[in-house]
This record gives structure tokens, C-alpha cells and sequence, in this order.
């Protein structure tokens, strides 16, 4: 059954409304009418059974059948924090971060970042990149859309990665401490946060600060991972763990 998000205070108990572009894609490709059925979530992990009782092209109206208990989160909420890659990759780490059960994404610019952000631009982007994970939620039959917080430099995310349960930094020449040391270390209803490099990697004094910072300096193995594949092996790494 097709999925769709809507705010909070558009699900209420009885009846819900959905607005935007959501309702294109009910009216025009779903061909939806008055009677059928759908999910509608309000993206902070409640999910109900509706029924279509009104359309046009602005709104969908439709009654709240009965509320829906579903396992599709992971247990543990893992945040990626990302140093900003070059072109459209972020993009693609969103969509397929989020198929894999990622909670939120924190962009970040360190030393060797070589894109520059653009204060200006940053709003429509974040606005296209919160879309992404909307579209890709729905997708995957997800509870929660994942949050896309706006990128950071390397102090305030120290700052903002110290407040998870977990803490670790994807570092390739770390031989001795892999993810899964970490993995061991939380349980259901922790968070997570795993700090990866962009293209370039961090430097080594950047692993520094963050081991200072009580950030733990982790391997993913023995190949060197692109920075768009690594952010995809630690979310299904903590799947494997506690999933499979
Ligand atoms: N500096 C390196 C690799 C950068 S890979 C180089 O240019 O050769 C980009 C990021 O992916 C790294 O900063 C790291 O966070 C992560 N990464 C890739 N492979 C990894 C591995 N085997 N172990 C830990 N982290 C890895």
C-alpha cells in the first residue's frame, strides 16, 4: 500500500490531510478515488491505515482506519556525519542512507573539503535534500524521515557528535579498533553518530581532536571505501548486527 508523510498536525486521530506534492502523485499517478486506501505517517515514527474520502487537485482528505505497529526503524539511531563530497553524491548517500534505516545526516567541511558552501544557496539545497529523504522514507516503508541538518564545520561537530550515546571516526589507518568494538558497545535505544571523511579523508590531526574529544577512531575493514560506500557499510554493518 502506497505510504506518504504528512506534518504531525495534519494526522489526527480521526482524520487526516494531505497537501503539496503528495497529492499529484495520489490523483494523478495513483489514480486514487474516494475508498481507496493508504498509509500516512507524520515522520517522527507514527503510522495509520486511512481510507480516501474526498479529493481535488489542492487536497486528499481521508479517515483514519486504525493505527499501524511496525518494525522498520533500526533499533540503534545512527547519525552520519559526512564531510561534504563534490557533485551530487550527497544526494545519493541520502536516498540510500535512508533505504538503510539512517536517522539523520550532519554535512560537515574540514580541511580537505573541496566543494564550496555557499551560505546563500544552502537553504534550497537542504530543502532539496530533506525532499530526497522524504521521497526515499516513503520508499522504503519507513516510520521516520531521516533529518538532514545543515552542514557544520569540524568544531561544532565535535560538538554536536559528543551528544550521542556512541561516538566513532571512520579512519583508514586505524588497524586496531574496528566498527564492530563499537557496535558491542550499544544496545536498542541508543544513538549512534559516525563521523566519514570526504574524498580526501581527514588529516591526522583531525583524528586527533576527535579522540580528544572521546570520538573513537575506527577501521571498516581492510579496502579503502569511497566516501559515499563507507557511510553505506556502517549503516548495514549495524543492520547485520542487529538485525540479521
Ligand atoms: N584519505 C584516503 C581515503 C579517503 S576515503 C585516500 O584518499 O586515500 C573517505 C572516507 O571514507 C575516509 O575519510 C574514512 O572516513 C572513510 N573510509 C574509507 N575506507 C575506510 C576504511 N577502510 N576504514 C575506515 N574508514 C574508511
Amino acid at each position: 500500500m502506497q505510504r506518504y508523510f504528512v506534518p504531525p498536525d495534519q494526522l489526527l486521530d480521526e482524520k487526516l490531510v494531505i497537501r503539496g506534492d503528495d497529492v499529484h502523485h495520489i490523483v494523478r499517478v495513483m489514480r486514487g478515488k474516494p475508498g481507496d486506501e493508504l498509509i500516512a505517517c507524520d515522520g517522527e515514527g507514527r503510522c495509520v491505515r486511512a481510507r480516501i474520502v474526498r479529493l481535488d487537485a489542492q487536497e486528499v482528505e481521508a479517515e483514519v482506519l486504525e493505527p499501524l505497529v511496525e518494525r522498520r526503524e533500526l533499533p540503534i539511531e545512527v547519525t552520519i556525519a559526512q564531510g561534504l563530497p563534490k557533485g551530487d553524491k550527497l544526494e545519493w548517500i541520502i536516498q540510500k542512507g535512508t533505504e538503510l534505516g539512517m536517522a539523520a545526516l550532519i554535512p560537515f567541511c574540514s580541511e580537505r573539503t573541496v566543494v564550496k558552501w555557499e551560505a546563500k544557496k544552502e537553504e534550497k539545497k537542504r530543502e532539496r535534500w530533506q525532499k530526497i529523504a522524504k521521497e526515499a522514507a516513503e520508499q522504503a516503508h519507513r516510520c521516520r524521515v531521516p533529518r538532514v541538518e545543515p552542514p557544520v564545520g569540524f568544531a561544532e561537530l565535535l560538538d554536536l557528535a559528543k551528544r550521542h550515546t556512541a561516538c566513532a571516526i571512520a579512519y583508514e589507518q586505524e588497524n586496531t579498533t574496528s566498527l564492530r568494538t563499537v557496535l558491542e558497545r550499544v544496545a536498542p535505544g541508543d544513538s549512534l553518530c559516525v563521523l566519514i571523511g570526504p574524498e580526501g579523508g581527514f588529516t591526522a590531526a583531525e583524528v586527533a581532536r576527535a579522540e580528544q574529544a572521546g570520538i573513537l577512531p575506527v577501521s571498516l575493514g581492510p579496502r579503502i571505501l569511497r566516501t559515499e560506500t563507507a557511510s553505506q557499510f556502517v549503516l548495514a554493518a549495524v543492520s547485520y548486527h542487529f538485525e540479521c
